[in-house]
């Protein structure tokens, strides 16, 4: 068969319907998407032993020749036994097979193998139970740097690699998309050499070499893309002129003083937004920095100049609290806030709609639904994205093609998640920087304890105590309902003794805490449940909430100075120390117990970082270490395209070479049309497919 890059899986010996069904949940349907679909792990299976010399450690290669022929017997029904015995000059080795009667006719007396598997010994004795194998000479797994893949079920490595195998020869095929300057200058490997050596790599040079090139072209094309953003914003089009006002006027409102550093990035957003030119900010400040303050300024702003604002949260119980305060703050100024969720009832969000076609609504605080939905504006002149690292790259530059008439609207980013500077880089390459350094005035410091199961009768005491002295406490667990099928993201195998908030918050309800006031919150509670939930915990009515992470980002009720976190180990760091960041919002000394039944070493020392320190850079610079990048904000939260080989916390050098390449690139070509560039132009739309109308 002659495989192109488009062959389908199904046209692969071997691949029936059945299969392609499952590697097509891999996203695997075509040679070309089996070669980009690269290995996650390689094992060296390139020394080839005598039975013998063959060490009795992990899995080895051993040659050697069958001297009989295999012998087939059936122990009972559903077991299975091929046996044979294989030679070579310096001893013998005895092969078992379980359930796998095929071998008995494929291995044939006479024939030369290559076995690979563990060697056991007893005495003398030299066996091996299930080795794969293959005729001598005509190896593709043994023998070799073997390829390990992610895997679904129903898809094993040796399916994976003996497809990918099959498809190597159309790497040949595949276009080359980096420019050959670029390739030059850099150093970097063709693409056929890189496909055939993430895959089957020579030696660990060529690995090196394919690792490289192929690393490099991921941050590269991310690179251009994001160039492209900031030039095409710094050109930029028009912004929405906002009218100056005294910034005084806004302050009378508030309950408080704001803090010089609130105040500060408070200037900096309104010059941004009278300047005529598109803001594009981020304000970063740590949990509890006060950053919705400075988010209603910039909309007070707007709304006073007569243009609307469109507020993102990431929740919708986030979403509704922000309504209400906001509405509490500025109706008195005459600012009008609506509020627009996904799961609101038609006839509510076509009212709502309806207002803010018209511009009767000047503030809309909402979800995802906000920009998502085809929903209209009259006069959208900023956009407001809270919590930014659930609103990422691509998200944002839909976002700058929101703005009608031709001026693009200010947009303003808050984030109280810490970035490290490479990945900082990564996904805010395209935005100025507003950092909130204070906290405001007569905080004192979150006490936070790790604890083991043996105290919780002690820390049940303790949580009786803060709400006699009128205080109220978060619950958190890890689990909504127990489920021994759920395997937590990046686990495999089944979640247990995962404190699930149903069953947990009803025992505790009827035994532990009877004579308190308590609810309990999660994800699938219908919204109108949630938001109920939640406004009766704002109010006091609520004593001890009993809750999942949907109380994570942003949710403030400053009574609250009590966070327990149940199976603490379980969460990364950056998410405890969000969590945490829901007490000590008062002038109550707040406390955050983190209980864990970990054994792992690695886990209590985590634990003990979040104790010792509140600074949220240290934490997710830990955290980070800890986890790598892919996994930093779960999920791919940050919105940026997935790096499948670029590893950010270690590839900085390969970064800036990659950034450096994309600026002078583009300084070169600016709308890259020159057709040895088109490729780049192809590889960068498709990157940012969804937002098809950045590139246009
Ligand atoms: P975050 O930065 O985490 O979004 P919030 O904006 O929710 O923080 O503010 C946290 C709490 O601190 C809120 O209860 C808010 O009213 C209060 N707050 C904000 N700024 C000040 C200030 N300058 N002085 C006193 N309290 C403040
Ligand atoms: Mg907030």
């Amino acid at each position: 068969m002659d495989i192109t890059p488009n062959t389908p899986l199904t046209s692969f010996p071997g691949v029936g319907e059945v299969r392609a069904k499952k590697l097509e949940k891999l996203g695997l349907s075509t040679a070309a998407s089996l070669l980009s679909w690269y290995p996650r792990d390689y094992e060296d299976r390139r020394t080839v032993y005598a039975i013998r010399d063959a060490p009795l450690e992990g899995r080895v290669c051993v040659t050697a020749m069958a001297a009989e022929h295999p012998r087939l017997s059936r122990i009972r029904k559903g077991l299975e036994l091929v046996q044979v015995k294989v030679v070579d000059h310096t001893g013998a080795l005895y092969l078992t097979f379980f359930n796998q009667g095929y071998i008995e006719r494929a291995i044939r007396a006479g024939e030369e193998y290559i076995f690979y598997g563990a060697v056991e010994e007893q005495g003398r004795r030299r066996s091996m139970v299930n080795p794969i194998f293959e005729r001598a000479g005509r190896q593709s797994f043994t023998g070799c740097i073997m390829p390990i893949y992610r895997l679904t079920a129903g898809v094993s490595n040796h399916l994976l690699a003996s497809l990918t195998r099959q498809a190597l020869p159309c790497a040949e095929a595949l276009p080359e998309t980096l420019p050959q300057h670029i390739r030059q200058e850099h150093g970097l490997a063709a693409v056929e050499f890189a496909i055939i050596n993430i895959h089957f790599p020579e030696d660990e040079k060529a690995l090196e070499l394919a690792r490289r090139r192929l690393a490099f072209e991921e941050l590269f094309y991310l690179a251009v893309g994001l160039c492209f953003l900031k030039s095409r914003r710094d050109e930029g089009g028009e912004g929405f002129p906002i009218p100056p006002r005294p910034k005084e006027e806004f302050l009378s409102l508030l309950p408080f003083t704001p803090t010089d550093a609130q105040s500060r990035v408070m200037d900096e957003a309104a010059a941004d937004m009278t300047s005529g030119r598109p803001m594009n900010r981020l304000v970063q400040g740590d949990v509890g920095s006060g950053k919705t303050a400075v988010a209603a300024f910039a909309g007070w702003l707007c709304a006073k100049g007569g243009f609307q604002t469109a507020l993102m949260a990431p929740t919708e119980v986030l979403a509704e609290q922000h309504f209400k305060s906001l509405s509490a703050l500025l109706s008195p100024a005459g600012v009008r806030v609506g509020l627009l969720t996904g799961s609101m009832k038609q006839s509510e969000k076509k009212k709502v709609r309806e207002a803010l076609a018209s511009g009767e609504i000047d503030f809309a605080v909402g979800t995802h639904a906000l920009i998502s939905e085809g929903v209209e504006f009259r006069r959208l002149a900023l956009i407001v994205a809270d919590e930014q690292h659930r609103f990422g790259v691509a998200q944002r530059a839909a976002l700058a093609a929101k703005g009608g008439g031709g001026a693009a609207p200010h947009v303003l980013v808050m984030s109280a998640t810490p970035i490290p500077r490479t990945l900082a880089l990564m996904i805010y390459g395209d935005l100025d920087v507003s950092v909130i350094d204070q906290l405001p005035p007569g905080r004192t410091p979150i006490a936070t304890y790790v604890v083991r199961e043996d105290k919780r009768q002690r820390m049940y005491g303790f949580v009786r105590k803060q709400v006699a002295e009128g205080r109220q406490a978060y619950i958190i667990c890890p689990a909504v309902e127990e489920n021994p099928d759920a395997a937590l993201p990046g686990e495999e195998s089944p979640a247990l003794n995962l404190k699930a908030v149903k069953t947990y918050g009803e025992k505790l309800r009827k035994e532990v805490f009877p004579n308190l006031r308590l609810d309990i919150l999660h994800g699938k509670l219908k919204p109108k449940e949630k938001e109920a939930a939640m406004a009766a915990f704002a109010r006091g009515d609520t004593q001890v909430l009993v809750a999942t992470t949907v109380v994570e980002v942003g949710v403030d009720v400053p009574n609250a100075s009590l966070i327990i976190i149940e199976n603490a180990d379980r969460f990364g760091l950056s998410q405890l120390h969000q969590l945490r960041g829901r007490v000590g919002r008062g002038e109550h000394q707040s406390h955050c117990v983190l209980i864990t039944g970990t054994r792992s070493l690695e886990a209590m020392e985590r634990l003990h970082t979040l104790a010792s320190t509140t600074d949220g850079f240290k934490i997710s610079e830990e955290d980070l270490k800890a986890r790598g990048p892919g996994d930093f904000f779960g999920n791919r939260q940050h919105g940026l395209p997935q790096m499948k080989l670029a590893d950010l916390s270690g590839d900085m050098r390969l970064l800036s070479e990659a950034q450096e390449a994309a600026r002078s690139l583009l300084e070169q070509d600016p709308q890259l049309t020159a057709p040895e560039n088109r490729p780049v132009l192809e590889r960068v739309r498709r990157l940012f497919a969804d937002t098809p109308d950045i590139f246009n």
